[in-house]
């Protein structure tokens, strides 16, 4: 029997974990692959901010997935105190007397053995194979691997192949700005975006498509219009263009959903429903969407919160709020409705005398139509009138369509 062990922080695991993987797994045709991710380790600190141990052994789990007979083990991670090598090594062989063991590792790690604690133990009791990292190294591993078998009486396989040159830190640098998703599987990116680890925002062409596929296809125009106008306003008024984007990619994420459907996430997600929302269920999406947002998504409150208050506002909305509540009124896609266009027009004239004359309008046509207007909707409107009146503006004029 032969298992293949590869240690690491993994934190995230990246594309040159995977390759260096699979290209071993190819070459030395193990029984089967294990990937430890290491509690401490101990030639290395781990990074400030680095997710907690259980984060770190389910994105391995979800890396493991690329590579042929591979699994995650957590036995480092029970382990207390640094994750030495030499001690693993000694677990597994009790685990799995007569199997030949083989650590894979990187050029750097390769290059450092030496200075490990009891590499003498952890090359008598296992194997090496060598996956390089970047082009060029060639001669420099081919020594290293030479003197370890003269000195140790090392077994080491030296493997060829295409590098991929990423590291880890490089991934997590690259995270929170938006990048970073072609050096890991979906699986994990997804992970990270979920759980919004490393400080990481999710790249917008990938949330587009994981956000439209909880959309019918008739509403992905809206949406993709409702993103367009939040950037746009979000850049005139001075919000955040990406934070803008991402509210408005998921604004409506729920919307699909039928009432039952509805009050079943309602009760998942712990939210309150109030009488006006048990009667018109339209109401209720906002407040899902922005639970499942948070729950799948990972969106950061504020821009929850942009989801969360989209349909009926609030007293006291932030700029993102209102960016995005007026983005889904006046985008570009929208169906002709009253006051559509000067509501559009004074949203780039002035950003509360819009929401103002918005929910002046609605009001105005919901008790035409004879329904229940939700409070909330009255106090917002209310609320951004005094503002104008304390900044010494003047609402919009505007005299209702016969419709
Ligand atoms: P960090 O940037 O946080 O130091 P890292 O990218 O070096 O992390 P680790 O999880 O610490 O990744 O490395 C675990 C093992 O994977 C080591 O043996 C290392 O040499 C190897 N390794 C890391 N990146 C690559 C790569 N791009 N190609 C081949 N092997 C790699």
């Amino acid at each position: 029997m032969r298992i293949l062990i590869y240690g690491g922080s993994f934190n995230p695991p990246h594309a040159g974990h995977i390759r260096s993987a699979q290209v071993a797994a190819a070459a030395l045709r193990p029984d089967k692959t294990v990937l430890i991710p290491a509690a401490l380790p101990p030639h290395k600190h781990l990074a400030a901010g680095t997710p907690a141990p259980e984060h770190r052994l389910a994105m391995t789990a979800l890396a493991a997935a690329e590579i042929p007979n591979c699994e995650a083990s957590d036995m480092e991670l029970r382990r207390s105190g640094p994750s030495y090598t030499s001690d693993t090594a000694r677990q597994l062989r009790q685990e799995y007397p007569g199997a030949e063991l083989i650590f894979l590792m990187g050029t750097d790690m390769l290059l450092t053995i030496e200075s490990w604690h009891e590499p003498e133990v952890i090359m008598e009791l296992a194997s090496l194979a060598i996956f390089a990292r970047e082009d060029g190294r060639e001669a420099e591993i081919a020594a290293q691997a030479a003197h370890l078998r003269e000195t140790y009486g090392a077994r080491v396989y030296v493997l060829g192949g295409e590098p991929v040159t990423v590291s880890s830190t490089q991934v997590r640098g690259l995270l929170p700005q938006r990048q970073g998703r072609a050096y890991l599987t979906d699986g994990v990116y997804a992970y990270i975006i979920r759980h919004r680890l490393y400080g990481a925002k999710p790249e917008l062409c990938w949330l587009r498509e994981k956000g439209y596929a909880y959309l019918k296809p008739k509403r992905v125009p809206h949406v993709q219009g409702t993103e367009e106008m939040a950037v746009r306003l979000a850049e005139l008024w001075g919000a955040d263009r990406d934070d803008a984007a991402e509210a408005a990619i998921l604004h409506d994420c729920t919307k699909r959903l039928d009432r039952d459907e509805q009050l079943r996430l309602c009760e998942k997600y712990g939210i309150m429903t109030d009488e006006w929302e048990l009667q018109n269920e339209k109401l209720l999406h906002a407040k899902t969407g922005a639970a499942l947002a948070a729950d799948v998504f990972g969106v950061p409150p504020h821009i929850e919160s942009a989801i969360r208050w989209h349909t009926t506002g609030r007293p006291g909305m932030t700029l993102l709020e209102q960016v995005v509540f007026l983005a889904d009124a006046v985008e570009l896609n929208r169906k002709h409705y009253p006051a559509l266009e000067a509501i559009r027009e004074a949203a780039f004239q002035d950003l509360d005398a819009a929401m103002e004359l918005y929910l002046r309008s609605s009001l105005y046509y919901v008790a035409q139509g004879g329904e229940a207007v939700h409070p909330s909707t009255a106090a917002t409107q209310r609320y951004f009138l005094k503002r104008l009146e304390e900044k010494g503006r003047a609402p919009v004029e505007w005299e209702p369509e016969k419709i």
